[in-house]
């Protein structure tokens, strides 16, 4: 069977500092043919630095290759696939990066006069309305910068309908299948949590949901399709349960990409909802990069939404309506993280409808794949058919003293990225995969084939399991000692 790596490798590498030696240079410049300017006198003393000492001084050859050696130890999207589950991690089409870097794009600014701004809210604009149609909702805001933040911009939202007449109400309703980011959200915006249970399929048990509904409840903070990757197939009724006792429903829709073209959260009943547009809509993530939480309303909540919200004049000219009394306020500085709505504006377009559909119904036949290609070695977690993503337990594995973290550890020595691991946490012992509609069958057979080799391995010399990984450039780590002391600063010795 083939395998993806080999003992790497990868060259090892000195810090800046210990490579740097004094007076070297990694630039050349002219003598000085003007009058030198007394810095100090120009600038008052105060205000020029000395030189900064133990700064390393490298010549430029060293730097690049500094720079090029680390970049080989990355693992990434454009080097295979990453089963992360609740992550959406996928390939990301060049032609979004090609759109994003137009010049007049790319160098765009907020303090551009509207008039000479028309071609970048048009685009906002569209998108607005793509995002509409496709979630089923009358209003969308793509001010916030992630997924959380658009939560935390829909609560908002909700507290303020609810303020606006006359009580904000206390209390929101989380079931433990939600996203972590839920209840955080939640309680971000002064609300109390009340936990709903799952049932035996890993859906929302509905008698639980009347049960805990009154009037203080202010919603229902729904993830859907649901951290065990199930689709709530009650959905409707839930809704309806909701509304019935004058409450909202929220969806994080983070992960869209099991519904896109298929089901619309509109169309089931939610009243607000948000989608990462850096995951479903394709725009490279991870590492803390900007990222976009796109949430959508229904025509009760589309005063609230966060100003500025884009108008025609009356002579077809867009612009920034600030006058928005009942607004939450904006919740980022100018409106939104523009490359970000750019790339999934070009995603959407290149699709169209159609190719959209597909992309959801290849993400859903690829976690499915590999779920009925594991389930006779790993233990799946609920009955309940997959989405977009399959979770397993450990506990076959862990009944020989290997648990997940182990598996993942060992995947590493096969080439692959681990997939999430023990989230969510009302599975014990989670393997969580989602490998994305951008995988090609050959790379995820691969992968299958290695969960597989790993479980033979199991039984056969756990110890091979427990002690990996063994390939890769860094054996494993203390993750207890990295956490609670980790050392990320240099010193000289
Ligand atoms: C990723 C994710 C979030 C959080 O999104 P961020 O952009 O990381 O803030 C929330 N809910 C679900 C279901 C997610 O998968």
């Amino acid at each position: 069977m083939i395998r993806k790596t080999r003992s790497n490798i990868s060259q090892n590498e000195q810090l800046l500092f210990e490579m740097s030696s004094p007076g070297k240079r990694g630039y050349q410049l002219p003598e000085l043919d003007v009058p030198a300017v007394d810095a100090a006198g120009a600038l008052g003393g105060e205000n020029v630095r000395d030189e900064v000492t133990d700064f390393p001084e490298v010549s430029e050859v060293e730097t690049i290759r500094h720079f090029s050696r680390l970049s080989t130890w990355n693992y990434g999207i454009d080097l295979g696939m990453f089963p992360l589950g609740s992550c959406t991690m996928k390939y990301n089409p060049r032609i979004n990066e090609a759109v994003a870097r137009i010049d007049g794009l790319a160098w765009a600014h907020p303090y551009q006069p509207e008039s000479l701004s028309q071609g970048v809210m048009e685009i906002v604009a569209v998108l607005e309305g793509a995002l509409c149609e496709i979630f089923g909702m009358d209003a969308v805001t793509l001010q916030p910068a992630a997924g959380a933040h658009g939560e935390f911009t829909g609560i908002m939202m909700v507290r303020s309908y609810f303020e606006a007449q006359g009580n904000a109400r206390k209390v929101v309703l989380v079931p433990d299948s939600a996203h972590g980011t839920n209840p955080a959200t939640a309680a971000m915006a002064g609300y109390q949590i009340r936990n709903i249970q799952s049932n035996s399929q890993g859906m929302v048990d509905v008698g639980a949901l009347e049960a805990s509904i009154d009037d203080s409840v202010a919603a229902l903070m729904i993830t859907n399709p649901n951290t065990v990757g199930v689709f709530e197939e009650n959905i409707a009724q839930i809704c309806a349960v909701m509304h019935s006792k004058g409450g909202q429903v929220y969806m994080d829709g983070a992960n869209m990409n099991a519904l896109v073209g298929i089901a619309r959260p509109g169309d089931f009943g939610v009243d607000v909802m948000h989608s990462n547009l850096h995951k479903t809509f394709s725009t490279p993530h991870g590492g803390g990069g900007p990222g976009a939480g796109a949430v959508g309303v229904r025509s009760h909540l589309e005063p609230f939404l966060p100003a500025p919200r884009l108008r025609k004049n009356a002579e077809g000219a867009w612009s920034w309506d600030y006058d928005r009394p009942q607004s939450i306020g904006p919740v980022k500085a100018f409106y939104g993280n523009f490359g970000v709505i750019v790339r999934a504006l070009a995603y959407i377009l290149a699709h169209g409808g159609v190719g959209l559909k597909n992309a959801t119904v290849d993400a859903l036949l690829n976690a499915n794949y590999i779920r009925k290609i594991l389930e006779p070695y790993y233990e799946i977690a609920y009955p309940a058919p997959s989405m977009h993503e399959c979770v397993f337990s450990d506990s076959r594995q862990a009944a020989k003293g290997v648990k997940t973290g182990d598996i993942a550890k060992r995947l590493i020595d096969y080439g692959f990225h681990p997939y999430t691991v023990s989230f969510p946490m009302i599975v014990h012992g989670a393997l969580m995969i989602e490998p994305t509609e951008t995988e090609p069958k050959h790379e995820i057979d691969l992968f299958c084939d290695a969960l597989i080799s790993i479980s033979q391995e199991i039984d056969e010399n756990p110890e091979l399991v427990l002690k990996a990984p063994h390939l890769s450039r860094t054996p494993r780590v203390d993750e207890v000692l990295a956490a609670r002391k980790p050392v990320v600063r240099w010193k000289k010795p």
